[in-house]
């Protein structure tokens, strides 16, 4: 446990996560300065709240020598520890921290579960998050997802365990952080603007499993090449979970394995053979959430919680909002939000988990790839589109030939008219493949908005 008391420490980045940071450092004692590339008019309110708490403030660009003159530096995901004042201070000897890294510091008597990937990541979380739960053990559940981990390290006798998801940034961040078990669920190209390439960003990823040691264990996605080939570099016993039950080519020795089945998965492997769990709660439908609940058994029952509380938590795990969230059913109809699809592999993901007489709400501000795959994945099953916002014309150019198209332009009206075109047994399927900022502040909004509407139904 570090002792920041009197110690002068720069927090870099004054979003959620670092004001969090200072909150955790100034309980310890530490002399802080806050820093931030944005001007303390933009800053507004927290930059007042700052400075009443006694945090040096310091806007705009980063004063030569400040760094290098700190005992501690805490970096924000946000900002990129390429950048040259953070080369500096590094090279000056000053350790480099996220905010992660600090909380853990104070929490390191704690088992530690870390959650990484490209998709999944906050539903998984939540997911073990429950799981834990059910057992009994007081669970914090955060990190990128909700609270940020300097909130539970400001009073870390509260809880039992960690449950925390990490994104490739706040991976590059850490240091020491060691978790009992760690997951890379999936890796496909992201931020491709932050990563020299995709192995750059998969080795970002695999940061997770470099402190690892004797006791702890990784899970990972055996139907995902690259994941398992980043598995190799783990230390530790590598178990899999597999829709398939056959890992991709290359695969590393794995001691064990979670394998989909009819109606839920089964253990194989060392430990838990023989061991299945049913999955039926409609919050997990789809094969991803299959892949999600798979890794989240696999850490919870490899970290101690009980097979009873597993299956427990599986069934009564609430979902998160705007992830496939079952809004309604009304005369026999099932609307469902998926505002947080806000790109076509998304859709893709929701398409797979119904069958058929899906009646689809898509459209926004649109990211420029190709809508063809949502319209192949939907033959059959979308019986019909409603498009809504600026990308309308475009979605509905894909569909031409396909499936009826319903040009709505707003929510409201898509909603009213997919009630005038339901029967009963259909899914209307509010999932956009778009942003939401021409008509929202963001998914959220957007999703709040139409559940709203059909409440109002
Ligand atoms: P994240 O926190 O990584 O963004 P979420 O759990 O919020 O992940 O899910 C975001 C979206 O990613 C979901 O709406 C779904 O479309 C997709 N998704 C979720 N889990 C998976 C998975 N295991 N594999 C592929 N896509 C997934």
């Amino acid at each position: 446990t570090p002792d920041l008391k009197d110690r002068k420490v720069v927090v870099y980045g004054l979003a959620k996560s670092g004001l969090a940071a200072i909150r955790l450092l100034k309980a310890k004692g530490a002399q802080v300065t806050a820093l931030d590339a944005r001007t303390e008019e933009a800053l507004g309110e927290t930059a007042r709240e700052l400075k009443g708490q006694g945090v040096t403030l310091v806007t705009g660009p980063t004063p030569p020598g400040l760094l290098e003159s700190q005992q501690l530096v805490v970096v924000s995901p946000g900002v990129p520890l390429a950048l040259p004042e953070i080369q500096k201070a590094r090279a000056a000897g000053v350790p480099v921290w996220g905010e992660v890294e600090l909380a853990w510091r104070y929490l390191s008597h704690l088992p530690f579960i870390g959650i990484t990937g490209t998709n999944g990541k906050s539903t998984t979380t939540a997911l073990t998050g429950e799981l834990f739960s059910r057992s009994g053990r007081r669970t914090f559940v955060g990190g990128n997802l909700g609270r940020p981990l300097a909130e539970a390290a400001l009073s870390p006798g509260e809880w039992d365990a960690l449950v925390v998801e990490l994104s490739s940034f706040q991976l590059e961040g850490i240091d020491g952080l060691r978790p009992r078990g760690s997951t890379i669920l999936n890796l496909t190209p992201d931020h491709i603007d932050r990563y020299a390439s995709h192995e750059a960003y998969g080795e970002a990823k695999a940061r997770i499993f470099r402190n690892q040691a004797q006791g702890d264990f990784v899970v990972v996605n055996a139907d995902d090449a690259h994941v398992l080939r980043l598995a190799e570099a783990a230390k530790v016993p590598v178990y899999g979970f597999s829709l398939t039950g056959h890992p991709v080519a290359a695969a590393p020795k794995l001691a064990g394995m979670a394998v989909a089945q009819p109606g839920g998965f089964r253990f194989e492997g060392a430990g838990e053979k023989g061991e299945s769990f049913t999955l039926t709660n409609r919050a997990l439908r789809g094969a991803h959430n299959a892949q999600n609940a798979m890794a989240a058994a696999l850490l919870a029952r490899l970290a101690g919680v009980a097979h009873e509380a597993v299956q427990a938590g599986l069934d009564s795990y609430p979902g998160l909002p705007h992830r496939l969230e079952s809004v309604r059913v009304l005369d026999g109809v099932e609307w469902v939000n998926d505002s947080k699809a806000t790109n076509v592999d998304s859709v893709l993901v929701a398409l797979r988990a119904f069958q058929k007489d899906v009646l689809l709400i898509a459209g926004g501000k649109g990211k420029g790839a190709p809508y063809q795959p949502m319209v192949d994945e939907g033959r059959g099953k979308v019986k019909g589109v409603l498009t809504i916002g600026q990308d309308a014309g475009t979605i509905a150019q894909a569909y031409e030939g396909s499936c009826p198209v319903y040009a709505c332009e707003t929510l409201a009206e898509a909603v009213r008219r997919a009630k005038a075109l339901a029967r009963s047994g259909d899914t209307v399927l509010l999932s956009p493949a778009c942003a939401s900022y021409d008509q929202f502040q963001n998914f959220e909004h957007r999703g709040d908005t139409f559940k709203r509407l059909v409440g109002e139904l």
